[in-house]
């Protein structure tokens, strides 16, 4: 927990020795506390130089005994690639604790070593530049300060079980500090019990708008709830995504049974909408760092639907969690195989919980679920691997960045594969086992994982889904087909016990391969490989291509193509003519039908769903605000 400043850690009604000897016996009770101003590890973070997105840390490690190797990160829990967190680090300089100079060599890219004298103490001085702020890096202006640790900090082998203890001092008289971390008995002071915590804890620094409400569980636990909202917009948004949101928490908390033990009873949204973010969300213990450039007001909250899929993650992966991230290694890539479950029904879950909250409606959570369905069962990709191998290659795909170009249609999301993938288990279980449904596999995951904090490994996921459905043979066969495997399970059927229908939106129009082209000048240039196995990739034409005619439309803009398009059909064939590396090819094509789905009410296509079908789909998705009169 903590939002410095504005509310003492036991609230208003404790005050003096009372509070204190409250708060050192809850803390001695926990085995932890403020290690005070000898910590081990100290930072201290300072921002004379933010408008050009400079902070100012020096880093203290004491009872040093040989060379010390301060390093920087090169990942980041919850984003799979590798980054290289130490390129934003200069101006490094060592002394001891008198302020002698110490000798800093360098051997590799992202490390220094330090050589302590005589004190054990080493005092690292560096100078940090920041300016993207999302849920990995950091971003530090004349407004905030947005810091993800393992983008802003230093840190040295051999203190991971030490406690740590961070102090900042506002650039602004007005910034207040959000983050998960306890405060210390100093002014804008934190501490963290250990390097895992710290990493996990961002903070932001900004004169934010705060909300606090308290959620109670059913089985009497409660817990404060904080938004520390940073966005350009009124006082009353702030009370409308508040109200959002706690509309929003009771539904998560009934989909796992339980609120989780927040370290210190507190979770935080920090939630960051100035112009100069990016557009993103990452899951913490005891908080969530969400990000995007546009205000509450101008995406007219949408941004609940992050805030939804992130709070899911305090259960799922940041409590029931994969073996292979725990510890995290914060020195390379730490694949998992699991993310198909860590993220993939993270995804499914956060859609459905707006839904059943009555923020969001019924059509929406079929849009979301279609637009994903559409892009895993007539994509590529699957051909290349399963959802086990697809969370294995995120190193790959989750925000890395690469020179020479890759072949996207090698492989899918395993946020959009693992959301499918839950959505047929929910189905498929409602179909197969009376009275059980795909939360009462996630009930379980968090008790026997997350509450009683066991990291799982791959076949714990299959063994639990033997244990809850009682059907060995069926968590044997859907793990074995659809998660080792890549074969999905037909969707039709499955959604028609809702009364949905399951089918192409727009059957007659023509599809070629590719949803992307461009301008260039006067040319249209194809944007991406065309799908394997499409008209166009059987036609030869490849990424950057130019096309010049389409049968006898010639194609030099965007409406040119859009317009040639509208005039083929599915199944007539006709030609294409394109100049690929100085070659001008003319090939035979054959229009294909447009593959995107859609998934619809059954009342919409003038076959009412029966009594039965609308039961389901209430028990699934809660009650209709559209629902048909019988
Ligand atoms: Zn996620």
């Amino acid at each position: 927990m903590s939002i410095d400043r504005i509310r003492p850690p036991l609230g208003r009604a404790l005050i003096g020795a009372a509070a204190l000897a409250l708060a050192a016996t809850a803390a001695r009770a926990q085995g932890e506390r403020d290690p005070g101003p000898d910590a081990p590890v100290q930072y201290d973070v300072s921002f004379p130089n933010a408008v050009h997105h400079e902070a100012q840390i020096t880093a203290t490690w004491r009872h040093v005994g040989g060379p010390l190797k301060v390093q920087m990160s090169r990942s980041s829990p919850g984003r799979y690639a590798v980054h290289e967190f130490a390129k934003n680090v200069y101006s490094l300089s060592a002394a001891d604790a008198r302020g002698q100079p110490l000798k800093v060599e360098r051997a590799e890219p992202y490390s220094w070593t330090v050589v302590p004298g005589r004190d054990g103490t080493v005092r690292v001085t560096y100078t940090l530049f920041a300016d993207w702020g999302d849920g990995t890096y950091a971003q530090i202006d004349a407004t905030h300060a947005h810091l993800n640790m393992p983008a802003v900090f230093l840190w040295a082998a051999g203190y991971d079980h030490q406690p740590i203890r961070v102090r900042f001092h506002p650039f602004d008289r007005k910034w207040k500090v959000a983050t998960q971390l306890p405060p210390a008995g100093e002014p804008d002071t934190f501490w963290a019990r250990d390097f895992q915590y710290f990493m996990d804890s961002p903070t932001e620094l900004s004169d934010f708008k705060l909300r606090e409400w308290q959620v109670t569980d059913a089985a009497g636990h409660t817990a404060t709830f904080r938004l520390a909202l940073h966005d350009p917009g009124a006082e009353a948004d702030a009370d409308a995504f508040a109200a959002k949101l706690k509309t929003l928490v009771p539904q998560h908390v009934a989909l796992f049974g339980e609120l989780p033990k927040f370290d210190y009873g507190t979770y935080t949204f920090i939630a960051d909408y100035m112009a100069q973010d990016a557009g993103d969300g990452m899951e913490h213990r005891n908080s969530t760092m969400l990000s995007g450039a546009q205000s509450l007001e101008r995406r007219n909250f949408a941004q609940l639907g992050a805030a939804s899929h992130e709070f899911v993650h305090a259960w799922n992966v940041k409590r029931f969690r994969p073996a292979e991230l725990e510890p995290f290694d914060f020195t390379r890539a730490d694949p998992t195989p699991s993310l198909w479950m860590a993220e993939g029904f993270t995804n499914y879950y956060g859609p459905l919980m707006v839904r059943r909250s009555g923020q969001g409606s019924v059509d929406e959570f079929l849009d979301d679920m279609a637009g994903a369905l559409t892009y895993v069962q007539t994509g590529a990709g699957r051909s290349y691997g399963g959802p086990q191998e697809m969370s294995l290659r995120a190193p790959f795909l989750d925000a890395a960045v690469s020179i020479d170009r890759t072949n996207a249609n090698t492989t899918v999301s395993y946020y959009a594969y693992g959301q499918v993938l839950a959505l047929a288990l929910d189905l498929e279980i409602r179909r197969q086992f009376k009275g059980l449904t795909l939360d009462d596999y996630m009930r379980r995951l968090w008790r026997d994982f997350g509450a009683a904090a066991r990291p799982y490994r791959p076949a714990d996921l299959r063994e639990t889904l033997a244990a809850v459905t009682g059907d060995r043979a069926f968590a044997d066969g859907f793990f074995k087909a659809s998660v080792e495997g890549s074969a999905l399970p037909d969707y039709a059927p499955l959604l028609a016990q809702a009364g949905l229908v399951l089918r192409a939106k727009s059957p007659t129009k023509a599809w070629l391969g590719v949803r992307r082209v461009k301008a260039d000048g006067p040319e249209l240039v194809v944007d991406q490989i065309p799908q394997p196995g499409s008209p166009l990739y059987l036609a030869g034409v490849d990424r950057d291509d130019r096309i010049l005619a389409l049968g006898r439309f010639p194609i030099a803009s965007e409406a040119d193509w859009t317009d040639a398009l509208s005039r083929l059909k599915p199944g007539e064939p006709t030609t294409v003519r394109y100049v690929q590396r100085g070659r001008t090819v003319e090939a035979p094509l054959t229009p294909a039908a447009d593959p995107t789905l859609e998934i619809v009410r059954a009342e919409t296509t003038g076959e009412p769903p029966t009594a039965g079908q609308l039961a389901f789909r209430e028990r699934w998705l809660g009650p209709d605000e559209k629902k048909p009169t019988h």
